[in-house]
């Protein structure tokens, strides 16, 4: 005959701080009749063994707990981006036995209205994938893209949920097709939250006994999650605190550099530089406004180009495209007075044999007043060599702009001033250096040529019976032949020496020759009086003819003072005058001015 028996069961089992305060009680069928003694026995084991088991669940809360506290603990003094993923995915896959595990998280820089969460650490998956059009790619590359669809509703909730199911099929099949998410080999996703805004995915795989993970077992990794999410975003603040500071040490130091520089080229060449490896682009180039044709002309390039085609636009010697405004990114930016960056690879032009991933182009403003543009493409990593890689997923960041319009502004300032110093010191008829200029330089170089033991000749030209020939052709035809001469003249500097040629007065030039004795100076200038002898001034369909008169005095030989040195060349040139004109005097005088020697001479 069987009885009712009192089995005592704890209605709220899963609550380990409960006490059993509530018994329910059961009917139980026994064997031996009465309330015996052995009755009583059995039972209060099996109340023993209840609480034991309660115990034990107890002590597994208590543990996980522990755990969480020193996992929370050992990631929060982890201030490495890569080192506190790898930990926070260790102690996961510790936790739950799995095989493999990945890190997702958001790209930190602006796509349009995309946002794409990029692979950032990953373990025990294949280092490589394949993409949706069947290449294979590194696993680094691996990115997904936000989307309205059921697996991100249901990352946005922020809880802990198996990808695939009972049968290990995917859950989401349109998402793992089209986000190849095979790749990553997952069984669960953990989604990383901060302030209501998705950072990142933890993905986890497999356990190694083939087991599915049990509802009931997430919330460890949900919870560990939460502290790990708030370590990271800390992190990516810290890492990016720590790219302002640099970005603010780097333009006190380009602050510093364009103070001392006054030639333009040289200005433009130190920002090209410096802004091409603030921002670690893989090339970039610097454009001027040519404020008479109004358009943009590449005025210095840097990165990564092909080092002779580097040098030949560099030194002004390859002619570049020209760019209108409106025309292209540079164009755009131009017209536009605002920095445009393209960071997505299908809405660029895409020139040439190499790929362009993104662009930024940058205007350089002088007070709204358009000076240029800075133009960028691409990023490279600096690998443990410290040679540049081509970085595929690297894009123009916020900070890159902001770090690129303080090189920008910085360089307006000092490309505006050294466009009026210019200005200031060439002449508008000829392009060669003006009067202003000469003082300028003159005493400066003859005292480095003293100083130094060097010889330097100074020659000054005239043209002969200018005053008739305006008189005659008129003095529209003069001035086409000033310029000219200033062409003809201009064209004598010599390759690999540092020659500087001025018109002095109005038909009068001059051209100092460092390093040069005044025989070889001799042999320039007889040549370049030949050539104007023998040229044909072409105006309104006439032919003209004109030529010239030079006289030269050297340091080392006729005077070690400037001012002397001057006199007496002008005295050469006079004595050219005197003897018939179209010919090149040496002077055979020496002293110094004030001196018994120079006026005997
Ligand atoms: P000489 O052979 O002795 O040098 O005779 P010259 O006529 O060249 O010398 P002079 O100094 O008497 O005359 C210089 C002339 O140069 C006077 C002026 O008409 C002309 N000139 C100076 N500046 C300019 C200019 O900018 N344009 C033109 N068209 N003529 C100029
Ligand atoms: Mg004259
Ligand atoms: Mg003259």
């Amino acid at each position: 005959m069987s009885r009712k028996e009192f089995v005592m069961t704890d209605s709220n089992s899963d609550s380990p701080s409960s006490a059993p305060k509530i018994l329910e009680i059961s009917p139980v069928t026994s064997q031996e009749g009465g309330d015996s003694q052995g009755d009583l026995i059995s039972r209060m084991k099996r109340e023993i063994k209840t609480l034991k088991g309660k115990v034990i669940s107890q002590d597994i809360r208590i543990f996980e707990m522990q755990a969480l506290l020193q996992s929370g603990k050992g990631l929060s003094n982890i201030l490495n981006l890569p080192q506190l993923l790898d930990t926070f995915m260790a102690v996961v896959r510790e936790r739950y036995d799995v095989v493999n595990s990945s890190v997702l998280l958001k790209e930190d820089f602006e796509n349009g209205e995309r946002e794409f969460f990029q692979m950032k650490r990953y373990f025990g998956i294949d280092d490589h994938y394949e993409d949706d059009t069947g290449r294979r790619e590194p696993l680094y590359l691996f990115r997904i893209e936000k989307n309205n669809g059921l697996l991100w509703q249901l990352i946005q909730q922020g809880n802990v949920f198996s990808v695939r199911n009972l049968q290990k099929e995917p859950r989401f099949i349109t998402a793992w097709e089209k986000h190849n998410l095979d790749a990553l080999h997952s069984d669960f996703w953990c989604p990383l939250i901060k302030s209501g805004e998705v950072i990142g995915i933890l993905t986890l795989g497999e356990r190694r006994d083939g087991t599915q993970i049990a509802e009931s077992e997430y919330s460890f990794v949900q919870e560990l999650a939460s502290i790990a999410t708030t370590i990271i975003d800390s992190t990516l603040k810290y890492e990016k605190n720590q790219r302002i500071l640099n970005n603010i040490q780097i333009l006190y130091e380009f602050h510093q550099q364009m103070a001392g520089i006054t030639d333009i080229r040289e200005l433009c060449r130190q920002t090209i530089r410096d802004a091409v490896k603030a921002v670690r682009a893989q090339k970039g180039n610097l454009m001027l406004l040519n404020r008479t044709t109004g358009k943009l002309e590449i005025a210095v390039a840097w990165g990564h180009i092909d080092e002779a085609i580097l040098d030949d636009i560099n030194s002004g010697k390859l002619g570049t495209k020209h760019f209108e405004l409106g025309e292209g990114a540079a164009g755009k930016a131009a017209q536009s007075r605002k920095p445009l960056v393209l960071n997505n690879k299908d809405e660029i032009d895409q020139i040439g044999d190499f790929e362009t991933h993104c662009i930024c182009s940058v205007p350089v403003l002088n007070g709204g007043q358009l000076e240029g543009v800075l133009n960028f493409s691409n990023k490279v990593h600096i690998g443990v060599d410290g040679k540049p890689v081509l970085d595929i997923l690297g894009r123009f960041t916020r900070e890159d702009l902001s770090l690129l319009q303080g090189i920008a502004d910085q360089s307006a300032v000092s490309i505006h001033k050294s466009r009026l110093y210019a200005a200031s010191i060439t002449d508008r008829l000829t392009g060669l250096n003006n009067a202003r200029y000469f003082e300028e330089s003159y005493y400066e170089l003859v005292g480095k040529a003293v100083l130094e033991s060097r010889p330097l000749t100074l020659a000054l030209l005239d043209i002969d019976h200018f005053k008739k020939f305006n008189d005659t052709y008129g003095h529209k035809a003069g001035d086409h032949v000033l310029r000219t001469v200033g062409h003809l003249f201009a064209a004598c500097k010599r390759e690999g020496h540092e020659d500087i040629a001025y018109r002095y007065g109005g038909e009068e030039f001059c051209m100092i020759l460092q390093n040069t004795p005044i025989e070889e100076a001799l042999l320039v200038f007889e040549a370049f009086r030949q050539r104007v002898e023998a040229h044909e001034f072409e105006f309104e369909g006439k032919h003209l003819k004109v030529t010239v008169s030079i006289g030269l005095a050297q340091t080392g030989l006729n005077s070690n003072d400037p001012r002397t040195l001057f006199t007496l060349t002008d005295d050469a040139l006079y004595d050219c005058k005197r003897g018939g004109r179209n010919c090149v005097t040496i002077s055979k005088r020496t002293g110094v001015v004030g001196t018994p020697e120079a006026e005997s001479a």
